[in-house]
């Protein structure tokens, strides 16, 4: 990975290098932390944070949900946010803070560890690569289940969580495939290994609620504005496996992701196995928001 000078470490700017964890930190032993994935873009007007108020309140929820103290407000991590892109002098970034338990006790219980806030910023190209935006990416539906409502908090961006999201990756990835989506427990289409779903079908746009195990994503939610700004319907409605088969188009969204059109699930082609008209239209619209083009959406850039 690209790095960068400094990395924000519990109010404190430190050079990169120097961002150490000690090895007993509860988090490292049983994942209890909560983070966040945030984007800032260079735009014609400068760099701007992409929805930075929209994260950290996910952030604190996130925290509050895994009964983690948040310590910080959420305006004083947007505050430390650009205090990080101004100090990195970064123009773009992909942003990385993330609340957690540190050292204290070696049990269970984190209720005695020191609770510990860090953030990094650092250069992010594509996640799907360099092609995926146009070419598509090759999806397979995963022998691994989203994590679900009664075991853990899918709506919570928790470190623990992860290992779910690790686990249809590498499968994926193993056989040969871009990129996992996960059912739920029930069978019903849930999201990817980090990113949201998409099916067109008929013009119409499908996306699986909140109660499918996803979680809920601020791309996804800025898609489903941007699209029905446009005057496309876009339905949040449960999807059973099948309808991967039969859509017209289909797409990925996500912080790193962007959006990202999918190719091929199972081995089988979606629409003519290119990029669809709905998708280009949604990177387009998405494109255009994060670089400050689109009046309407300026609000959710905050400028560093
Ligand atoms: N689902 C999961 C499991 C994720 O990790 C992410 C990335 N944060 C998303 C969906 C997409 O969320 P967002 O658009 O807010 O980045």
């Amino acid at each position: 990975m690209e790095t960068a000078s400094h990395i924000w470490s519990d109010g404190e700017f430190v050079p990169w290098d120097d961002a150490n964890v000690h090895f007993l930190s509860h988090a490292m032993q049983y994942g209890t932390g909560v983070f966040e994935g945030i984007r800032a873009y260079n735009t014609p007007e400068g760099t701007a944070v992409f929805r930075l108020r929209d994260h950290m309140i996910r952030l604190e929820a996130s925290a509050r949900a895994y009964n983690i103290p948040m310590r910080w407000s959420v305006e004083q991590w947007e505050a430390a946010c650009l205090e990080l892109l101004r100090h990195t002098g970064l123009e773009s970034a992909y942003i990385r803070p993330q609340i957690f338990y540190g050292v204290g006790s070696i049990g269970i219980n984190p209720a005695n560890n020191e609770v510990r806030a860090m953030m990094a910023a650092f250069p992010w190209g594509a996640y799907l690569g360099d092609d995926a935006a146009e070419k598509g990416v090759s999806t397979m539906v995963s022998s691994w289940r989203r994590i679900s409502h009664t075991s853990l908090i899918p709506t919570a961006k928790g470190s623990g969580g992860y290992l779910n999201s690790v686990l249809a990756k590498q499968e994926a990835l193993a056989a040969g495939q871009d990129e996992a989506i996960m059912l739920n427990d029930s069978g019903s289409v849930s999201e990817g290994s980090g990113m949201n779903l998409f099916v067109v079908s008929q013009g119409i746009v499908y996306t699986p609620p909140v109660s499918s195990g996803i979680l809920e994503g601020i791309t996804r939610n800025s898609v489903i504005d941007l699209l029905h700004g446009d005057g496309v319907e876009v339905r949040e409605v449960d999807l059973v496996r099948g309808a991967l088969y039969a859509g017209d188009e289909m797409f990925l969204t996500g912080t790193a992701a962007e959006v990202t059109p999918i190719r091929s699930v199972d081995g089988r082609q979606v629409g003519d196995g290119s990029r669809g008209a709905v998708t280009k239209k949604a990177q387009e619209l998405f494109s255009a928001a994060v670089a400050g083009k689109l009046d309407e959406y300026r609000h959710w850039l905050e400028f560093v």
